[in-house]
């Protein structure tokens, strides 16, 4: 059995859900006639106390029609310079959109210090793009953003004429790690966007919800970029299922990123950053020398997969147990001590 960590994106169906697949009632979602595509986009706009809701195929499609929505060509988006939406996301909003990203640089929490916010706020002047939109992400490479902060942030960007949206592939992780309210989350948010194919399970798909006028333009951005899909209560009906059995269960992949810290941070010459939710980052002494990729070629070889790109990263979800984080410890524990 291999160990999977490199995301929770790698996730299959478990064979409940897929009973929930095949007893879903369709139809075509172009037309608006799909009932369970319809029934999900009214249990998220509801649950995050949103007027409406579009389901879209994936976290990217989500954020471009956000930010497509949001802004006209020749708009500006305010982003953290490590957003997703900046970074991971082929750079549609500027390909496709013309929008203009005025990345900035994120502290180690994952917030932006909102000076930085205010000062890169453009006055209405011809010589610059118009600031429209100020995009944050939550959970931030695992971490849960402070209530606070979002509090802060998005009333500052109100104040300042700005739109906002929530990048919240991975929000349902947030709500369990801090026990907050969902529609309390994203109070401060014009937009929020949801995966529900990471750690809830599903095989594809995200929903973006927000004001009413707003989705109706994230329908006509989305057809245009070729996301209107038919018979997509097949794929609908996962995320209800996800909704009602993957959520309180995000607890258990909380547990395990913590089993995985703590053990790692036992072995010599491994550094790790404690989780908030159910990503863990660590560091080897001397990663760069090439050690990071030998270490990640052993786990290979032990039946344990991790990713590289920022140091260490390794992705718990509900196709893991702990006898697969065991030994994933086991594994790095072996490889380091043949370290010298
Ligand atoms: C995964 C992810 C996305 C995009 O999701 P896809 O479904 O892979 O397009 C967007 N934002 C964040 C923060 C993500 O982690």
């Amino acid at each position: 059995m291999i160990v999977d960590l490199r995301s929770d994106t790698v996730t299959r169906p478990t064979p409940a859900m897929r009973e929930a697949i095949a007893r879903a009632e369709v139809g075509d979602d172009v037309f608006g006639d799909d009932p369970t595509v319809n029934a999900l986009q009214e249990r998220v706009a509801a649950l995050f106390g949103k007027e409406a809701a579009l389901f879209v195929s994936s976290g990217t499609q989500g954020n471009l029609c956000a930010l497509m929505s949001h802004c006209q060509r020749g708009d500006e988006v305010l982003v953290g310079q490590l957003a997703h939406s900046y970074r991971y996301e082929g750079g549609g909003a500027a390909v496709l959109g013309s929008v203009q990203p005025q990345p900035l640089p994120q502290q180690a929490d994952g917030t932006l210090l909102l000076s930085d916010i205010a000062a890169a706020i453009k006055p209405d002047d011809e010589h610059f793009a118009r600031t429209r939109l100020l995009a944050l992400e939550n959970t931030w490479n695992g971490k849960v953003l402070p209530q606070r902060y979002l509090d802060d942030a998005t009333a500052l960007a109100h104040a300042r004429g700005l739109a906002t949206h929530l990048d919240g592939a991975r929000l349902f992780n947030a709500i369990v790690a801090s026990g907050t309210a969902p529609a309390r989350l994203v109070q401060g948010f014009d937009s929020v966007s949801v995966c529900f194919s990471k750690g809830l399970g599903a095989p594809v798909g995200s929903v973006l919800a927000g004001p009413r006028d707003f989705i109706a333009r994230a329908r006509r951005v989305r057809k245009a970029l070729g996301g209107g899909m038919r018979q997509a209560g097949l794929l609908a009906a996962a995320a209800l299922y996800a909704l009602d059995h993957h959520v309180e269960r995000l607890a258990d992949d909380h547990a395990l990123a913590k089993r995985l810290a703590d053990g790692l941070a036992t072995i010599a010459g491994i550094a790790v950053t404690a989780p908030d939710t159910n990503i863990v980052f660590a560091e080897v002494a001397n990663g760069a020398g090439g050690r990071t990729e030998a270490l990640l070629a052993h786990l290979k070889q032990r039946g344990v997969l991790a990713t590289g790109l920022i140091g260490l990263r390794f992705v718990t979800h509900l196709d893991v147990d702990a006898a697969g984080i065991d030994r994933a410890i086991a594994a790095v524990g072996e490889f380091m001590s043949k370290q010298n």
